[in-house]
């Protein structure tokens, strides 16, 4: 059963529990191991950054953690809550509640305002018009986007776009935000104005940021590192001084 656990997340209790945690994919006759055996915990709060090279599993370990995809091995626990032996249904509202996405290309729908994709989520939550959007306004005003609020995404730029993706994925007030390279199509200046606001909602919202990036500054903001490679962890560790100096 999910969702029997009706208590808040806090400091002591870790948001985020992954035990032996496997993913294998077929491909034709071949299996590729993306994810072996991995077992991390990340306490409420944390600025987590997942890196490593490419192919080295960092999408399908967030995927997991989301609950946008299934381990072939191990548990995933999130917010008290398995996912692993979570219905299909019951996975859906999870993500709904829980988790906040944010992607790399935005995946703002180009026809709406940056207002109407921020107040999205609350038509599938069968909020009235005016009360999504007043929080979306709100929201979009967390972001430094007041005056852009009825502009379409073709009338923003991509530092724009991305804050809008993030007042979306904030609109349900969920406890775990989690960004798969949210800086990867932007230039490194707008990547670290983006970067910033993830940190604002860690250090002032509370929310536990989960980032998947290559991006070198992440040093700066990260409260940790988690490095993979091969489907494994071979680091696990806070940024040093050093590093968080030399990406000024
Ligand atoms: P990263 O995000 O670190 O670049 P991924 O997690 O996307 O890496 O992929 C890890 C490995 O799993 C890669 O070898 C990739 O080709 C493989 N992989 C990922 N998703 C699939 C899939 N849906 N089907 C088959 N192979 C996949
Ligand atoms: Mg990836």
């Amino acid at each position: 059963m999910s969702g029997t656990n009706g208590s808040k997340a806090n400091g002591s209790r870790p948001m985020v529990v992954v035990e032996g945690l496997s993913k294998t994919f077929q491909l034709g006759d071949q299996w590729v191991r993306a994810l072996d055996a991995v077992s991390v915990r990340v306490p409420a709060g944390q600025f987590l950054a997942i890196m490593g090279p490419s192919g080295s599993g960092k999408s399908t370990l967030l995927y997991l953690l989301g609950g946008l995809d299934r381990p072939s091995e191990g548990q995933v626990s999130v917010a008290g809550r398995r996912l692993d032996s979570m219905s299909s249904d019951d996975l859906a509202q999870f993500r709904r509640e829980t988790v906040g996405f944010i992607f790399q290309a935005f995946h703002l729908i180009p026809t709406m305002t940056a207002l109407q994709n921020v107040a999205l989520p609350g038509v599938f939550a069968g909020l009235p018009r005016d009360q999504r959007e007043q929080r979306a306004t709100w929201l979009l005003g967390l972001m430094g986007l007041r005056q852009r609020m009825h502009h379409k995404p073709s009338q923003l730029s991509g530092g724009q776009q991305q804050r809008v993706a993030i007042a979306r994925a904030l609109f349900n007030n969920p406890p775990v935000i989690m960004a798969d390279e949210p800086t990867g199509a932007l230039d490194s200046k707008t990547g670290q104005a983006v970067m910033h606001v993830l940190r604002r909602m860690c250090s002032t919202l509370g929310k536990t940021v989960i980032v998947v990036t290559h991006d070198p500054a992440i040093a700066r903001y990260a409260d940790r590192m988690l490095l993979l490679k091969d489907g494994r962890v071979i680091e696990d560790r806070a940024p040093s001084q050093e590093e968080k100096r030399d990406v000024a």
